[in-house]
This record gives C-alpha cells, sequence and structure tokens, in this order.
C-alpha cells in the first residue's frame, strides 16, 4: 500500500492521524468510564440477589456500552452525531447541552485531548510500529481505568486482566522485552504489592491499597519485565506525594479521604515502559556507577 507506506515514512504525519484516531478513541473512553462501573454495579446486584435466593428485579432497560445513545443527564436530549466531535462540539456548543444549556462537565473534552495527545506521542515516539499499535492499546486502557479508579476507587478486572494477558502475548511475539522477564514481572509486581499490602495491614491493621493495585503492577510487569517494576514503584511513591500533596492543598480534604494509588502507579509504570532504561542509565551515571 504506498499511502499507508508514505504515512508511515513521515512521523509528523503519522502522529497527525494518531491523534485524530486518539480523539475520537478518547471519546469513547468517555463512554467507558461512565458507564462500565454502572453496568459492573447492576452486574454485582444481580449476583447478589441470585446468591441471597432474592427474587429478580424486573430487568430495566438494555445498558451497554453502545445503547442507549448518550444524553444529556439533565434534560434527556439525545446528543447528535455532530454533537459528538472530539474536542470541537465542546468548543462550538461553548461547553453547554443545545437542548438545556446545562454545562458540560470539563473533563470530556479533557480525557478526549489527552487520549489524542498521549496517543500522537506514542505514535511520534515508536512510528508506525507494533510496538506503537500496542502500546497506544495500553495507554488507552490505562487511561480509562485510572479515570475509573479516580471515581469509584475500584480497577476494574474486565480493563485489568485482559490487558495484562495481551502484555505476556506481545512480549510473547517479541515486541519489548524477553517472555520470561515478562512472565516474572507479571508475577512480582503482584506479589510485591500483596507483600506490602499484608505487612502494612499486620502492623497497622489498616488496608493501604486494593486487590486491583497488586493486579495492575502485574500488569506493568507483564509489559515491560521485572525489570521495570523497582523504577515503577519508585515513580509512583513520587508522583503519589506531590499530586497528593497538590490535592490537599487545593481541596483542602482530610488526610483520611482515600486517594486511589492505581492513577499513580498508571503514570509511573507508563513512564517506566517508554524511559526505563533512559532514567535508570542517567540516575546510575548520576550516582557514580555509570563509568
Ligand atoms: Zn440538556
Amino acid at each position: 500500500m504506498p499511502a499507508f507506506d508514505l504515512l508511515a515514512s513521515s512521523p509528523l504525519a503519522t502522529s497527525l492521524c494518531a491523534l485524530l484516531l486518539g480523539l475520537l478513541v478518547g471519546s469513547f473512553l468517555n463512554v467507558v468510564i461512565h458507564r462500565l462501573p454502572i453496568m459492573m454495579n447492576a452486574d454485582w446486584r444481580k449476583q447478589a440477589r441470585e446468591y441471597l435466593k432474592l427474587e429478580e428485579e424486573t430487568p430495566g432497560p438494555v445498558y451497554n456500552l453502545m445503547v442507549p445513545r448518550s444524553a444529556c443527564p439533565q434534560c434527556g436530549h439525545r446528543i447528535s452525531a455532530v454533537e459528538n466531535i472530539p474536542i470541537v462540539s465542546y468548543l462550538w456548543l461553548r461547553g453547554r447541552c443545545s437542548g438545556c444549556q446545562a454545562h458540560i462537565p470539563r473533563r470530556y473534552p479533557l480525557v478526549e485531548l489527552a487520549c489524542g495527545l498521549l496517543s500522537a506521542f506514542i505514535a511520534w515516539h515508536f512510528g508506525a510500529t507494533w510496538q506503537g499499535a500496542a502500546m497506544s492499546l495500553l495507554t488507552w486502557g490505562l487511561l480509562a481505568m485510572s479515570m475509573i479508579d479516580v471515581d469509584h476507587q475500584l480497577l476494574p478486572d474486565t480493563l485489568v486482566l485482559p490487558l495484562l494477558w495481551l502484555g505476556l502475548i506481545v512480549n510473547a511475539l517479541g515486541l519489548f522485552v524477553p517472555l520470561a522477564d515478562a512472565l516474572w514481572g507479571a508475577v512480582a509486581g503482584y506479589l510485591s504489592l500483596w507483600l506490602v499490602f499484608w505487612v502494612f495491614r499486620l502492623l497497622t491493621g489498616k488496608e493501604g491499597m486494593g486487590y486491583g493495585d497488586f493486579k495492575l503492577l502485574s500488569l506493568i510487569g507483564a509489559w515491560g519485565g521485572w525489570q521495570v517494576l523497582p523504577l515503577t514503584i519508585l515513580l509512583s511513591s513520587a508522583v503519589g506525594a506531590v499530586l497528593g500533596t497538590l490535592m490537599l492543598r487545593a481541596r483542602g480534604a482530610s488526610h483520611a479521604a482515600p486517594i486511589p494509588f492505581g492513577p499513580y502507579l498508571a503514570v509511573a509504570g507508563w513512564i517506566a515502559l517508554i524511559w526505563g532504561d533512559e532514567i535508570t542509565t542517567s540516575y546510575l551515571q548520576l550516582a557514580g556507577f555509570g563509568q
């Protein structure tokens, strides 16, 4: 395909295409972030009622990632295709519903923008390669699960586990690290946080994080191998300390307010996957080990 070759040979063109794709994916991620927790909740209710041998609830209207079409939560105005163009529609509508003028949360265009820019960056960094495609998928997944964790202190297995498997699969195909490193990365990622969790719990009687965090670090190990784990943990603690302090200042929230650890792990793991080697090398050089 000459058109594809031409596109792939220009980093700028590749990044622009990735930006547009990323904006569209970001729009879909907004749906996932909003609806997946509601779907999980309905599922848990159903299972709980079955287990308790309670009568089944009368089923409501179909609700999944595709159905029903998006609508304004204030007035029920159906969002048309023209009103659903990432970022552009938000700016065009000046951030208000065309039916009732209710404010559209700024988060929607911001998630779209973040997804677009991250996708463009991945395309720039990896080019039009299988690595780039795989990293884009991972980035989209991490973005969605981070936002769900922020909203609900929950990392959905339906997102984390398939991406964990995908990490092992892409490395079985030789994309990033040897398969053995990826396998031990997945094992060590889970066990290290599991260990921290239980030591912390035995010492303080409190639970510092959730099982979702273990699985997320396992996922990062599956993609980058066990080598990325120390840097990921280090970075996530640093990012957590900085952002946590900023959020406490901004919101004046009490120290006991739950701050999910998942987004920090996701950001740190993502950085470690992309620049892990460079960061470790320059750190060792700074520390005088690099000769
Ligand atoms: Zn409305």
